[in-house]
């Protein structure tokens, strides 16, 4: 199979069409339409071979955990995905292979309304780049920078699954293989909160998304908004497959400092708290109050009235998001 008929069998089948979409796929650069008032957020991920993923990992889940990391940041940005680019270079044409890793792209994709409309494909050491491109209302940017002291942290969904799914098959910690099923498949197949993202536009002061556990990702937010902030841990919320199976200092350290959730910290003004409530309940992610910012300080963990020794909130890992 040569190059081109990769491109045609794998990455321009299998996708529907945005009528912004001028030259897709089939150009030297693809040609995209704006309009006016709306501003463009662009974001790039990379997942290497033995890096960021191994063999374990079922190649469908590849394609969609790509789009999905990607679509994860548009999220965090409260933008609405338009148009993907895939950078692919691998070893060999493995058409089955191809197949599930193109099959879940445009899977979730499709599901977004995403085009992809261009990229490179190159032999080598398998590596996937994909850039994503969202549209946003030039009055409405959600940037990592805003938050207020008084303001309430708000994470969505559940923390620390993917990291035990990890630590799992590591043999770290033991877990039926019903729960080692149900966390793997929230480390293979994430949901980008996109939904969730464009509701909080005009209600968040912040927000980021979670890739390298809670205690780092809001940090970020604390830096840019020069805050400090107060997290309840006996707040954070846990799946079933966590909760009462494994050690709760286990799942407080997954949650905090585990990577790979992708679940939405944001923060919210008191007088906006109404306002989130209404949002959600079109939305039907679940979203849990785990804080508040504070002047200054740093971030401060409790439990209770009890602060937890600085040790536990400066943890750092070395782990596969360099
Ligand atoms: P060029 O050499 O001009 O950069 P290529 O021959 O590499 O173009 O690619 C031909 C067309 O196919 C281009 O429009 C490019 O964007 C697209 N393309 C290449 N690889 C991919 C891919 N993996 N997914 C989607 N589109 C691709
Ligand atoms: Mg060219």
């Amino acid at each position: 199979m040569t190059e081109f008929e990769v491109i045609a069998s794998y990455f321009n089948a299998g996708q529907q069409s945005r009528g912004d979409v001028i030259l897709g796929q089939s150009d030297d650069c693809a040609i995209v339409r704006t309009t006016p008032q709306t501003h463009i957020a662009v974001t790039t991920d990379t997942m290497v071979a033995g890096v960021h993923f191994d063999e374990k990992v079922p190649p469908r889940a590849l394609g969609h955990k790509l789009v999905a990391v990607n679509l994860s940041d548009l999220a965090a940005m409260g933008a609405e995905p338009a148009w993907l680019s895939l950078a692919i270079t691998m070893p060999e044409v493995n058409t089955s292979w191809l197949e599930e890793f193109s099959a879940g792209l445009h899977e979730l994709a499709n599901y977004y309304n995403c085009q992809l409309i261009g990229g490179d494909t190159t032999r080598g050491p398998l590596t996937l780049t994909l850039t994503a491109q969202g549209l946003l209302p030039e009055d409405q940017l959600l940037t990592r920078r805003g938050a207020n002291p008084g303001d309430w942290i708000y994470v969505s969904g559940t923390l620390g699954d993917a990291a035990a799914a990890l630590a799992a098959q590591r043999g770290e910690i033991s877990v039926c293989p019903v729960q080692q099923q149900q966390l793997e498949e929230r480390l293979f197949y994430p949901t980008p909160r996109i939904t969730l993202g464009q509701a909080l536009r005009p209600i968040a002061t912040s927000a980021i998304d979670i890739s390298d556990g809670l205690a780092a990702d809001l940090s970020h937010i604390l830096k840019r908004s020069e805050v400090g902030a107060r997290l309840q841990v006996n707040n954070l919320p846990y799946s079933n497959a966590l909760n009462g199976n494994i050690a709760v200092e286990q799942q407080r350290h997954f949650a905090l400092h585990g990577g790979d959730d992708y679940e939405l910290c944001f923060t919210i003004p008191e007088a906006s708290r109404g306002t989130l409530e209404t949002a959600l309940a079109h939305i039907g992610v679940d979203v849990t109050c785990v804080g508040q910012i504070e002047a200054n300080g740093g971030l401060r963990l409790f439990d209770g009235d009890n602060e937890l020794p600085s040790s536990i909130v400066g943890y750092q890992h070395f782990g596969v998001n360099l």
